[in-house]
């Protein structure tokens, strides 16, 4: 089957979906092609905070009903270290900016049920997808759908699909740069059936390593453990891990988590990405698909936001008058905000994290770190707006919102 569009976007994550759906409040088609269920992509447990920005976008694109009243409004969050906790204070520091936790699965929910109810294409279970032509006016998607065979005609593809994906490898060898950090360490990460203990997160540098705790519901605990990258999982049981949860999580006060039942724990790499420039001829990447940020700083899902928001602005531009200007600074508008990003979740991570081959120079040093950040005004306000986020390259107007 021959068809055509203006945009093809490869994945149905929330870079793909958002995508698409800022393209159409522009009036400009669109087809996405995802090759995993609706249900996978909807039930994947993945980031849970919204910066200011992103929580902005998504009420500015029409699809914030449900993140307005079920997202949980975070005014500071928690630093902890010796024991202690020290609040930071959000809209003191930054004017009344917050975050918001509600998780990735119920954005990309809400995003797919506003997709369908534009009755524009969306493809999921697609398989053997492929990009071609990338460097012709014409780049091409294939795929196979159910017994079909497709061949999608594009002007531009929109390389959203994720780390692992087919756009970024399809560019040819020696176009692109990666920059690359792998950290020896991941994130075992559980959803607990227990009602939060806390109204914000908590990050801890505990001497056994670092932890957090977060939530996904007034009834749903988040919580994360460093451990070495490669951890089985089946190594932890359930009360192993609550035993090092609390060891590590408890303050003087007496504050800890509240245990409760599992119901889902996985072990997560840690690693910094950065391919660059973010485009190559026709095919334009954004989110995951073109970086990778350790979880620390929660900033990945933001930073597929704000690369979209780029994206929409510089095709609304090309389908309005012919302007590729914003096309081709998009990869370099980009960048700038994904470093600083880069740099943020770097420092959280090598702040909070005790790294194998540390000295005890280098542990002195980190809460020596942390005792200026929690008793400087100066450094509390460095922290809260980049946690907020920073504010975004180009304006919602010009991306037609
Ligand atoms: C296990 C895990 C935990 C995370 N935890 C956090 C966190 O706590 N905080 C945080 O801020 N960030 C977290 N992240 C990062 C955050 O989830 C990502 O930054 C975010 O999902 C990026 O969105 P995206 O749309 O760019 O990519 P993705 O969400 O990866 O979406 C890409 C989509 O493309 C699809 N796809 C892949 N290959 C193909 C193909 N060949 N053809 C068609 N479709 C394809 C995928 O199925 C997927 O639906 C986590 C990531 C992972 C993997």
């Amino acid at each position: 089957m021959h068809h055509k569009t203006q945009v093809g976007i490869v994945g149905a994550g929330p870079a793909g979906l958002m995508l698409g759906h800022l393209l159409h409040l522009n009036g400009i088609d669109s087809v996405i092609v995802e090759n995993r269920s609706r249900e996978y992509v909807i039930d994947r447990v993945r980031a849970g905070v919204l910066e200011q920005g992103t929580v902005d976008l998504l009420h500015a694109m029409g699809v914030g009903a449900r993140l307005r009243q079920e997202g949980l409004r975070h005014d500071g969050v928690f630093i902890s270290f010796l024991e202690q906790r020290h609040h930071i204070n959000f809209g003191e520091l930054t004017g009344g900016k917050a975050i918001t936790v509600y998780g990735q699965n119920e954005v990309v929910k809400d995003l797919i049920e506003a997709r369908i109810a534009t009755s524009r294409p969306l493809y999921f279970e697609a398989d053997h997808v492929s990009v071609d032509a990338l460097d012709s006016s014409s780049p091409v998607i294939r795929f196979r759908h159910g017994d079909v065979d497709h061949e999608l005609q594009c002007d531009v593809i929109a390389g959203c699909d994720g780390f692992h994906g087919v756009c970024r490898p399809s560019v040819p060898a020696g176009v692109l740069t990666m920059y690359e950090r792998v950290y020896p360490f991941g994130w075992l990460g559980i959803l607990a059936e227990a009602a939060p203990s806390c109204d914000e997160l908590v990050y801890t540098l505990h001497e056994r390593g670092f932890a957090l705790f977060s939530m996904r519901s007034p009834t749903i605990t988040r919580l994360y453990l460093q451990v070495p990258p490669d951890e089985p999982i089946e190594r932890w049981s359930d009360e192993a891990i609550w035993q090092e949860m609390l060891t590590r999580m408890a303050t003087r006060d007496g504050w800890k988590p509240s245990v409760g039942r599992i119901v889902q724990k996985s072990v997560t790499p840690m690693r910094s990405f950065v391919a660059t420039p973010m485009r190559y001829g026709r095919l334009f990447l954004a989110g995951d698909a073109a970086h990778i940020v350790p979880p620390t700083g929660a900033k990945g899902l933001n930073l597929a936001a704000s690369d979209v928001l780029v994206l929409a602005r510089a095709l609304k531009a090309f389908y309005e008058n012919g302007q590729t200007e914003w096309l081709d600074t998009y990869s370099d508008v980009c960048l700038r905000r994904v470093w600083k990003a880069q740099r943020f979740s770097w420092w959280m991570t090598s702040t909070l994290h005790r790294a194998p081959d540390e000295s005890a120079f280098d542990h002195q040093r980190q809460i020596a770190d942390l005792d200026y950040l929690t008793s400087s005004r100066a450094a509390m306000t460095s922290l809260a707006e980049q946690y907020v986020g920073l504010p975004a390259e180009v304006s919602f107007e010009s991306a037609g919102l």
